[in-house]
């Protein structure tokens, strides 16, 4: 037999082909005799909170049945955490389904889409699925969302604009002034959303507060996740907070039942809990400082960062690293040509990380 010559088919659409492939963190591989570390995809480190783990049990009881289609106890219970209104709030199949539909809601083929490079990869994926063009404003200097130059390139075309603080895979957060002299530029009638997947573990004084902002501007949502700081990744559920045009769209547009009743119970329960996860991320946040100040010190040129990672800018040297860290136990995020993003995990996961940065800058410099 010979092989099957699989573009001679069925007919998909041509932008499939320009469409870069999401690479997942890769898993940490078991050893004997030694423990070997992920911190390739930003996950929250700790087991899930006892509480919340009985919630997910007793919710299982009942997967027979569909969910609540329209996520009515998980949007009063976000709304009322944040102070919002219910039909303020959106959620979906994590802050990447929430994503996908904003561009659906938003973009026509053609349309233009305003976002930061380097930035998260799902955007890229979401806007060329979409048949939107993307259009992407490198960072500047020092790893930061040069917003500047984002307004600049905003044309007629332009139906979105995503803002990513604190940027993934980068660090920095937007900063409170630049983002209301950004917005100033925006019309009315472009909708920016503001993902602020890290949002628990910025600690900049002068970050922009999105929330504020989302009230004072018509064209502004915010989109969160229970994936990092609540520790739910493995369960699917973002939200969006928009006005309520955006956010009822949102919910037209949302996949039927797409955020399961396990997902919807575990994030309400996740909220009331929310205290308790939040010495979790100040311990997170403390670990990052230690990695920050220690690879600094050992004369990385780490950005600022307001997240669960850190950005090693090493450029054509990124692979080398990673394939050092991998062979010492330690997986990170390397994105080829540009720098390695390496998550805030378990604390011997930073002291591992430390010890493979120094055995390889002095290799390096050799
Ligand atoms: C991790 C991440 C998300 C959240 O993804 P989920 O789909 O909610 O798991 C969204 N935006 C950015 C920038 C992220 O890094």
């Amino acid at each position: 037999m010979t092989e099957a010559t699989p573009e001679r088919t069925v007919r998909l659409r041509a932008t499939l082909d320009s469409i870069p492939r999401y690479v997942a963190g890769k898993p940490a591989a078991e050893e004997p005799g030694r423990t070997t570390y992920k911190i390739s995809s930003n996950e929250n480190p700790y087991p899930p909170l006892p509480s919340v783990l009985q919630v997910v049990q007793d919710a299982m009881l009942t997967m027979n049945r569909y969910p609540d289609m329209g996520t009515v106890a998980l949007r009063d219970a976000i709304a009322k955490h944040f102070g919002v209104h219910a039909d303020e709030v959106a959620t979906g199949t994590g802050s990447v389904g929430l994503l996908g539909t904003l561009l659906q809601i938003t973009c026509e083929a053609g349309d233009e889409v305003v976002y930061a490079w380097r930035s998260f990869e799902a955007y890229p994926i979401v806007v060329g699925l979409s048949g939107a063009t993307g259009v992407q404003v490198p960072l500047d200097g020092e790893s930061r969302h040069d917003l500047s130059a984002m307004a600049d390139a905003i044309t007629d075309c332009t139906r979105l604009v995503i803002v990513c603080s604190p940027n993934n895979p980068t660090g920095p957060a937007v900063r409170a002034a630049e983002l209301e002299e950004f917005l100033d530029r925006v019309p009315s009638d472009v909708l920016v959303v503001l993902d602020e997947a890290y949002l628990e573990f910025n600690r900049d004084t002068d970050a922009a507060n999105a929330l504020a902002v989302w009230r004072s501007r018509p064209n502004v949502a915010v989109l969160r996740t229970f994936s990092k700081a609540y520790g739910l990744a493995g369960l699917r559920v973002g939200y969006c907070i928009a006005h309520e045009q955006v956010a009822s769209a949102l919910r037209t547009a949302a996949v039927p039942f797409g955020v399961s009743h396990v997902a919807q119970q575990a994030a309400i329960a996740s909220l009331a809990a929310y205290d308790e996860l939040d010495e979790r991320v100040q311990a997170l946040v403390a670990e990052r400082d230690r990695m920050l100040i220690g690879l600094r010190d050992l004369g990385y040129p780490v950005p600022d960062t307001q997240a669960n990672f850190v950005w090693l800018p090493l450029g054509d040297k990124t692979l080398d690293f990673a394939a050092a860290a991998e062979a010492a136990g330690v997986v990170v995020r390397p994105f080829a040509g540009d720098g390695v993003r390496c998550s805030i995990g378990e604390v011997e996961a930073t002291d591992r990380l430390l010890e493979v940065a120094k055995s390889w800058s002095s290799r390096a410099s050799r």
